[in-house]
């Protein structure tokens, strides 16, 4: 039996460093589900599609050639047989991810691909909607949430280690932005799982959200 662990939350919540951690912890695979969504707006912003309809997106997620692999730690998306592992962390690309994600014939056209991820002996799946849509019938699920003013400062903070620098409202009001379409969209709208453990990280570090998760998982 395959196990399941969903970790569902809003952007910038430290679902990617927990699901990670997760996923070493007990040895398995790694879903990284808006690296999905994310790959496919990259797809239609190199085809200058960044305006499609939904049926062309549809066609487009058809014919995008990608994989996913994992070099070491990180992983890995090919677009193309190119790596565009960073590409894809643009803010630009995020912000037509989470529109391209509101339209639900793309959601189901991407509904398959990561149901393919779940593999012996066990994923964890990160996004907005593995414990509700994609596998509900996981045997764990968390739900991580954090005021958005809290996530705004680690995005910058992540932003500047990178060499990057960004205006905390700028990246506040994109945080907002992308809240209110992924919680108010008609089609898995941002909700946790009714039997999810959800957890407030907005003054929690990393290690105690992570020894909470494995209690959960493990009790
Ligand atoms: O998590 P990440 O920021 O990489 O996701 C990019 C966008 O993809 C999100 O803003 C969200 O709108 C969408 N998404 C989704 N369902 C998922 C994962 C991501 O709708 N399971």
């Amino acid at each position: 039996e395959i196990k399941i662990i969903t970790v569902d939350g809003p952007s910038g919540v430290g679902k990617g460093t927990l699901s990670q951690s997760l996923a070493n912890h007990f040895g398995f695979h790694l879903l990284d589900s808006g690296a999905i969504y994310r790959v496919l707006a990259l797809y239609l912003i190199q085809n200058d599609e960044q305006d499609a309809l939904e049926d062309e997106i549809v066609q487009f997620a058809q014919a995008m050639d990608v994989c996913f692999g994992s070099k070491t730690q990180k992983v890995q998306v090919l677009l193309s047989k190119q790596d565009v592992s960073e590409l894809i962390r643009a803010e630009h690309v995020g912000t037509l991810a989470s529109k391209i994600a509101a339209l639900p014939k793309v959601r189901e056209q991407l509904l398959q691909k990561q149901i393919d991820f779940a593999k012996l002996p066990g994923l964890v799946a990160d996004g907005r909607d593995m414990g509700t849509v994609v596998f509900p019938k996981a045997f764990a699920k968390l739900f991580i949430d954090a005021s958005s003013e809290a996530r705004a400062l680690r995005r910058v903070n992540q932003l500047k280690e990178r060499g990057l620098s960004f205006n905390y409202h700028t990246v506040l009001d994109d945080i907002i932005q992308r809240d209110i379409r992924d919680r108010t969209r008609t089609i898995a709208p941002l909700v946790p799982a009714e039997d999810a453990l959800v957890i407030d990280t907005t003054s929690l570090r990393i290690d105690e959200v992570f020894k909470k998760a494995l209690n959960f998982v493990e009790g």
